[in-house]
């Protein structure tokens, strides 16, 4: 009797380790996903849209919108209808286009009320205080511009077109202006993608990752 009395307590004891584990199991399951659900949310707030400005080759759009969307955890759109460049943005003694002209052009996209907004042209633009821009872009609004012109190889010398090298900084810039857009200024660290490029040269050596101060930041400036 007395062994028979043992194995159902053992028994007993058995199940209510197993019914606590399932319990727990389950209980953790589901908060983890809760948590995990709302950190996707936080960062995905946000979707990026691409809009071509004049004649731009809408493969290099498509290349470097999915590997931008990455960088911000977070959806993208390619608006379809290209943006007529501003009339009044060309500078004939420059040869260059205002790039705030770009700005204000974007601002009146429905777009720019409902997520971030990157005007990309393939023209060589300009801010009065500097020789060329690679991008631009205004902090406090939703919208800011890049140009794929300057980040041409075959801009330079006598170097051959390569897409490859052009996509690369073509991100790199983008990443940098969406970057303002959240809230970030300049970074020290010549590492980061917020660092400010002078050249080419520092583009390449930046590439598209945010130091992990920035890359708080972002987290920060998309979830607001
Ligand atoms: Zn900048
Ligand atoms: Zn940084």
């Amino acid at each position: 009797m007395a062994v028979e009395s043992w194995k159902k307590l053992l028994v007993t004891a058995a199940l209510a380790v197993v019914v606590t584990l399932v319990v727990y199991n389950l209980y953790g399951r589901t908060t983890g996903n809760n948590r995990l659900h709302k950190r996707t949310v936080e960062v995905s707030m946000k979707t990026i849209y691409l809009v071509p400005i004049g004649d731009i080759d809408k493969v290099i759009i498509e290349d470097i919108a999915p590997e931008v969307a990455e960088i911000y955890s977070t959806d993208y759109k390619i608006v379809d209808k290209p943006l007529d460049i501003p009339k009044d943005a060309y500078n004939k003694d420059r040869e260059q286009y205002l790039a705030r002209s770009f700005l204000e052009t974007l601002k009146e996209l429905p777009e720019s009320k409902k997520g971030l907004v990157i005007g990309i042209a393939d023209v060589d633009i300009y801010t009065p205080e500097l020789n060329f821009l690679f991008g631009l872009a205004e902090m406090g609004s939703s919208v800011c511009v890049m140009s794929v012109t300057r980040l041409r190889p075959e801009f330079y010398g006598n170097n051959k077109p390569d897409h490859k090298v052009l996509i690369k900084r073509s991100v790199t810039e983008s990443v940098h202006e969406l970057g303002h857009v959240v809230g970030l200024a300049h970074c020290p660290n010549p590492a980061c993608v917020m660092f400010f490029s002078n050249s080419r040269a520092d583009t390449d050596y930046k590439g598209k990752h945010f130091c992990d101060e920035c890359a708080q930041l972002v987290r920060k400036g998309m979830s607001e």
